[in-house]
């Protein structure tokens, strides 16, 4: 019990706002975001913790100049999630033995997070499909460390009740909550689900074929990032202080007219390091999501 007290106290101590541990896991702890019986880490416990962007930065309206840049994507935040969990990995280490390979971080991965956050106490799930914290709202990032040795596991809070998954929407309007009004596109369905192929979000990161006229009338300027379901919800909308981070700085705004000009190198080069420098988005992404936002300017 003194160790998970002072992993979690140190994991805090890095800027994490929650941490939880899951031990190895029923893949049917929730029925409701079941966890693939695929996904095993085969470790002892696994560390799930979650690190806030917050929502303090000056706001930045739309009708600003140039195409916008979501506030969590103004920085790497996953690559920050990723450097702070190597560093205490490597405390982990020194403190308490095991391997380099023993403490496997997962982040921004094909690993089911929702699923995990949820079982664990993480968060609760939202009718936006997001897991909310208490202490963040949504606005954070949900990382994951492997750890080699056996710790107690933590458990979802409220525990999980299939007639009851959204416990903390409660206050909000069932049939059209915050959330579900404000999606430009509709894609919000409300029942913690997006219906994807109408997010803005989902496009802009590099899916879809094309855009349908239908989601691109609603683009606006944004170059990356629809975040209007995030800012409805009301846990989202108190004062949230987010780390600070000089991974892959962006601005709030970029010419799009100017990005349409470079190649792919030249792309490839300006966004490196960045949250637009994933590889799923490319420069092909990036072009048209530039042409999308340069329409409405
Ligand atoms: S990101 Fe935008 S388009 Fe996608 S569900 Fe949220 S509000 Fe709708
Ligand atoms: S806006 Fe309301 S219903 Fe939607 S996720 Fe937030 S609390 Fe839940």
């Amino acid at each position: 019990m003194a160790l998970k007290a002072d992993i979690g106290a140190m994991v805090l101590d890095a800027g994490f706002v929650r941490v939880r541990i899951l031990a190895p896991f029923d893949p049917v702890v929730d029925p409701h975001t079941p966890i693939p019986e695929s996904y095993q880490t085969g470790a002892p416990s696994l560390l799930i913790a979650a690190l806030p962007y917050g929502n303090l930065q000056d706001p930045v309206p739309l009708a600003a100049g140039g195409a916008y840049i979501a506030p969590f994507a103004q920085r790497n935040y996953y690559r920050e999630g990723v450097k702070r969990l190597q560093n205490l990995g490597s405390v982990f280490r020194t403190h308490y033995g095991g391997r380099k390979s023993d403490f496997r971080i997962l982040c921004n991965s094909p690993v089911p997070e929702k699923p995990l956050a949820r079982a664990a106490g993480l968060g609760v799930l939202g009718r936006n499909g997001l897991i909310i914290t208490p202490e963040a709202g949504s606005l954070v990032i949900i990382a994951a460390m492997t750890l080699p040795f056996p710790l107690e596991q933590d458990k979802a809070e409220p525990e999980l009740n299939p007639d009851n998954p959204f416990p903390w929407c409660g206050n909000c309007d069932p049939i059209c909550p915050p959330c579900v009004a404000s999606c430009p596109t509709g894609a919000v369905r409300g029942d913690g689900s997006l219906e994807l192929t109408r997010c803005i979000q989902w496009y802009a990161s590099g899916h879809g074929a094309a855009v349908p006229q239908e989601i691109a009338r609603h683009w606006g300027k944004r170059l990356y990032g629809c975040t209007d379901c995030q800012d409805a919800c009301v846990y989202n909308q108190l004062p949230i202080r987010g780390i600070s981070s000089d991974e892959g700085p962006l601005p709030a705004y970029l010419d799009p007219v100017e990005l349409g000009t470079l190649s792919n190198e030249e792309l490839k080069a300006r966004f490196k390091g960045t949250a637009m420098g994933l590889s799923w988005l490319g420069p092909e992404g990036i072009r048209r999501n530039a042409r999308l936002a340069a329409q409405s300017l």
